[in-house]
């Protein structure tokens, strides 16, 4: 008899994007010819820009002739691209991270879910709340929780995040083995200042720990006082690693290409207390268990990083932005405290009720689809996230209904 792994059966119910999906499509079932806006989904709507496209189309010509031909790439990314990323991202910016600590890889959402594999069953995992669901699921899957219980599940730690700490949580006064920390934050556009940040780099050090650091909107920072990258702390090399992706910044979610930083430095530790590198067991799993990201999409992920690639992106990324302010001042306007939106391209709006009758309401009256913040965790409850993700036109129709069905009530 073929038998489950049970670990599979303790996930709560359905994914929350699938129950969006369930009521948006029961709402377009019941009102066929009502318009939808959707501000929900973190999912980019502009095209790769051109520089990225050039490259592409001509890394695919390549492909198509002998003399151009790759079969399968180096295992850790094709140091072209490498090179790019550690000038640009880290070493640009006065932190210290070498071509041969980055993978590069197919996204963000594997890596952040793959991680967790390196470390033993025992270890005790704190997540914040509200939370990016996968860091909290592929801990599940892995048997690292109990059951679910009232939306928690038991054995790991939660770090609540509320109106009272701005959603950057401080560390936790107990002991912890592995911590997930994302910023700018999704779902809470949240920003970590380099002092709130140096508190856990420091934290992680007293206690061996390890942060594992998501960072796939940092190309959303404007203020220039906030840190894009976790290495650029002190100390951090030695406790963190970072995931960055090209799905967010660059458009790429179609695409897929991210990469995750292993600093040299980074320690896991066996039953004996002897220290193991990190960075040669990721490489260890990531040779074994993944093939690489294709030799065009590579290409056109290190687009990104020419002068003309970074100024279209730039002004992808602006135009997402402008999209967030207006949705910020409106909903502010209107009576509601927000979070992010400056920094990110999400608002994190207070809604004075039940998340999800807030999402209905939305739905059913402006036929705008937004997020409730409670399918983020018990800490989003009272919240919704609207994203910045749209065309200015529609963000600024979905304001006008929104208004209008706020102020009826
Ligand atoms: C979108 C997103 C990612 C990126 O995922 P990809 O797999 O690279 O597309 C990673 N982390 C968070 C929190 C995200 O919202």
């Amino acid at each position: 008899m073929i038998k489950i792994n049970e670990n599979y059966l303790k996930l709560a119910s359905s994914y929350l994007f699938a129950e969006i999906g369930r009521r948006v499509s029961e709402f377009t079932k019941q009102n066929p010819d009502k318009e939808i806006i959707r501000l929900g989904i973190g999912d980019v709507t502009r095209p790769l820009v051109p520089a990225c496209i050039e490259a592409f189309q001509k890394a695919v010509d390549e492909m198509g002739q002998a003399s151009g031909f790759k079969g399968y790439g180096p295992d850790q990314g094709y140091p072209f691209l490498r090179d790019a990323i550690a000038k640009n991202d880290f070493q640009d910016r006065g932190a210290n991270v070498n071509a041969d600590e980055i993978f590069i890889s197919d996204g963000a959402k594997c890596d952040t879910a793959n991680f967790q594999e390196l470390f033993s069953q025992e270890i005790t995992v704190a997540v914040p709340d509200p939370v990016y669901p996968v860091y909290v699921d592929t801990n599940v899957m892995a048997g690292r929780t109990g059951a679910a219980v009232d939306g928690r599940y038991e054995g790991l730690i939660y770090l609540d995040g509320n109106t009272a700490n701005g959603f950057v949580q401080n560390p936790p006064e107990t002991h912890v083995d592995l911590i997930y920390l994302c910023f700018p934050n999704n779902p809470t556009g949240a920003t970590a200042t380099k002092e709130q940040l140096k508190a856990w780099v420091d934290y992680a050090r007293k206690e061996k720990a390890l942060i594992l650091f998501d960072a796939a909107y940092e190309a959303f920072i404007s203020d220039p006082s906030i840190p894009h990258s976790i290495y650029e702390i002190e100390g951090a090399r030695d406790v963190a690693v970072e995931f960055r992706s090209f799905s967010k910044t660059a458009g790429f979610t179609g695409t897929r290409c991210a990469f995750t930083v292993v600093p040299k430095e980074c320690n896991v530790y066996d039953t004996n207390g002897k220290a193991h590198s990190l960075h040669a067991i990721w490489s260890r799993r990531h040779s074994t268990k993944f093939n690489g990201v294709s030799y065009p999409v590579q290409r056109a992920a290190e687009a990104a990083y020419s002068s003309n690639g970074k100024a279209q992106i730039r002004e992808s990324i602006d135009y997402y932005m402008a999209n967030a302010k207006l949705i910020k001042e409106k909903m502010t306007s209107l009576g509601y405290s927000c979070t992010g939106g400056v920094n990110a391209p999400y608002i994190w709006i207070e809604c004075k009720s039940d998340s999800w009758k807030f999402f209905d309401m939305l739905l059913n009256k402006a036929g705008v689809v937004c997020t409730p913040g409670a399918g983020f965790g018990r800490c989003g409850e009272g919240f919704i996230r609207i994203s910045a993700f749209n065309s200015i036109e529609n963000v600024k129709k979905a304001l006008e209904r929104i208004t209008h069905c706020l102020n009826q009530d």
